[in-house]
């Protein structure tokens, strides 16, 4: 899993999802944006899963 989770979470950077670190409230939702889990799921919350797709055709370069 580790690689590709962590594909899916910078790409999902790219279209504005956030990170949760230590001492975030979703710190231990089953998420890739979780520092906890972030290389073992490729879950994406509801929260990011919402702002990725507002900006899935946000002009990159
Ligand atoms: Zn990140």
């Amino acid at each position: 899993m580790g690689d590709d989770a962590l594909f899916v979470h910078e790409m999902g950077h790219l279209f504005g999802a956030v990170d949760y670190p230590p001492g975030n409230p979703l710190y231990d939702l089953d998420t890739t944006y979780s520092y906890k889990y972030d290389t073992r799921t490729d879950a994406i919350d509801p929260a990011n899963r919402a702002r990725i797709m507002k900006n899935k055709y946000r002009l990159l370069w």
